[in-house]
């Protein structure tokens, strides 16, 4: 029967933990990948099985008892490891060697993001609109290869086709087999014999084009629009990006968007929000008769439903709310001013005295249920 507990170098009523860090410990120094040589690979072989006898409670519990799964006929345990599968198991993946092979040529390529200033009506009703951008597509000459047309290319004679040096290095785990991207032919395995002369062998070159683009309607500022493949070329000719449009909506000279709502103000004369009238508003939707009704106050809100912005998802559109103000004549000739003195005298208003309005009932709780949508 073997002696685990030897193996390993730890006493029988080690933790869990002990055992994991003896192991940790002695495999860093015993690997094969770090430490060649017949007899470190029989110790490596030993102190594994050990480590999967007691790393194990079940199997150490059964092993404490006398059961020993290796006792006849030790299966070849521990060859199937590499030491970066040792690597990963301690310190998470990617932490031993890395992939291994020359890489493609061929690799996607980026994203592009470009901004697009539209007009507030373009937003209400969404638009066509034309951007030009400056991308990286396919070279025609070579149609992405790389090689200029007639020549080929040739497995690179550095590396062997590998991609990768091979470097013994030396490291606090003990000798580490560490590998690089060859620099001759740039980790791909094989040289351009005649790189093209379009793109210098990069498969793509960088062109100004036009593209139409569709904006839907109820987009804001920030609003992106993600068009498929329309992004950069990758090297090598691989497939391209998506291009993402990001919205800008231009500030409008009336009226301010709230959500899908658009608000704006009127000025009315005093005489006109007293008496009421009928007052011409230019919106998007063309010019609207808009009743005031008479007893009109400053602050006071009208909504006209349906003529704000179309909801980007969802059918329908937002309110077009509008808020008035009422003018107080300033400059008076005698004659409206004595009018207006007669007029407060008829009201009894000739030394009125202010009154505080109920909280809320103001020009400023009006701002406010406007702003909340009440
Ligand atoms: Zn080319
Ligand atoms: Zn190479």
């Amino acid at each position: 029967m073997n002696d685990y507990y030897a193996d390993l170098g730890v006493s029988r009523d080690a933790t869990a933990e002990e055992i994991k860090r003896a192991y940790r410990k002695q495999a860093r120094k015993l690997h094969p990948d770090v430490n060649p040589g017949p007899e470190a690979e029989e110790q490596f072989k030993r102190v594994s099985q050990a480590y999967d006898v007691l790393g194990d409670p079940e199997k150490r519990r059964n092993y404490d008892m006398g059961a020993d799964p290796y006792a006849s006929g030790a299966a070849a345990f521990g060859q199937g490891f590499s030491f970066s599968d040792i690597m990963d198991a301690f310190f998470g993946a990617g932490a031993g060697a890395a992939q291994r092979g020359p890489r493609s040529r061929q690799r996607r390529g980026q994203d592009a993001l470009v901004r697009l200033d539209i007009d507030l009506a373009d937003a209400v009703f969404g638009s066509e609109s034309e951007l030009t951008l400056e991308t990286a597509v396919v070279c025609e000459t070579c149609h992405g290869d790389g090689a200029q047309p007639g020549t080929s290319r040739r497995t690179c004679d550095v590396c062997g086709g590998r991609g990768e040096i091979q470097q013994v290095q030396r490291s606090f785990l003990g000798q580490v087999m560490t590998s690089r991207p060859c620099m001759t032919c740039h980790g791909y395995g094989e040289v351009l014999v005649s790189p093209c002369f379009e793109c210098s062998g990069d498969g793509r070159v960088r062109t100004r084009r036009t593209l139409k683009i569709k904006v839907p309607a109820g987009v804001d500022t920030g609003t992106r629009i993600q068009l498929a493949g329309e992004g950069e070329v990758g090297p090598g000719g691989g497939p391209a990006g998506d291009l993402y449009v990001e919205v800008a909506v231009r500030p409008h000279a009336t009226f301010q968007r709230r959500g899908d709502d658009l608000h704006c103000t009127i000025e009315l004369p005093m005489t006109a929000a007293a008496l009421g009238t009928t007052a011409k508003l230019d919106t998007f939707d063309g010019t609207n008769e808009l009743e005031v009704r008479p007893g009109t106050q400053p602050g006071d809100v009208m909504t006209l439903r349906g003529l704000g912005v179309t909801h980007l998802r969802g059918s329908g559109r937002g309110d077009l709310v509008v808020h008035v103000n009422v003018i107080t004549p300033t400059r008076l000739d005698a004659e409206q001013e004595e009018l207006l003195r007669q007029f407060a005298t008829l009201r009894g208003e000739e030394r009125p005295e202010g009154r505080l309005a109920p909280a809320g009932h103001g020009l400023f709780g009006k701002l406010r249920d406007a702003l909340k949508g009440k």
